[in-house]
């Protein structure tokens, strides 16, 4: 009943600067999560482009990834997978290492989490250089996934960080 084009979910971000670090301006999504009627409409319109992907799993970054993932999962049939930080998931794991703007950072996933070919759609929060997505989208087809497509709730445009990546993304709010 909420679902009306004109709603505008950029309402629903609190833009912190300075944070985590001096110079980083924090696009806060928790004003959006916690309004029943902000987060119907942004799980609505992400399982609408989502769906036609057709995907079987929904893969989400730890942490904010899993908060858009796992409902989404459930609402669209699919199954869930966590793509999380180093020594987090028991079991035979797979890791990737990227390059992030200053050091790097790892992602992990256990090594049986997708059936070879099983279709995959990642999701995180926000995408803003592209080097998470685009190591995820690498660790995922490392463990046999077909990769079909990426959503996130807010990209910001002027990092071109979609330009690393060679599968569809959708976002539901973009900043220059
Ligand atoms: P990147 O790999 O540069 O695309 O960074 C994306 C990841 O870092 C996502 O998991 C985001 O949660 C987080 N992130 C990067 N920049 C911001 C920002 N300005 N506000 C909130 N989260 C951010």
């Amino acid at each position: 009943p909420v679902e009306q084009p004109e709603f505008d979910l950029r309402n629903y971000i609190r833009n912190i600067p300075d944070f985590p670090k001096p110079g980083i301006l924090f696009h806060d999504i928790s004003p959006l999560l916690r309004n029943a009627d902000a987060w119907q409409v942004a799980t609505g319109r992400l399982a609408r482009v989502i769906a036609p992907w057709q995907p079987d799993i929904l893969a989400g970054i730890e942490s904010r990834g899993f908060l858009t993932a796992a409902p989404l999962a459930q609402r669209l049939g699919c199954g869930f997978v966590m793509l999380r930080k180093p020594g987090k998931l028991p079991g035979e794991t797979v890791s990737l290492d990227y390059g992030l703007e200053y050091g790097h950072d790892t992602l992990q996933i256990q090594v049986d989490a997708i059936k070879p070919g099983q279709r995959v759609v990642i999701l995180d929060d926000l995408l803003a250089t592209g080097g998470t997505l685009a190591a995820s989208v690498q660790l995922l087809r490392n463990v046999g996934a077909e990769v079909v497509g990426c959503s996130v709730m807010i990209e910001l445009t002027g990092l071109h960080g979609r330009d690393k990546l060679d599968i569809p993304l959708h976002s539901l709010i973009h900043y220059e």
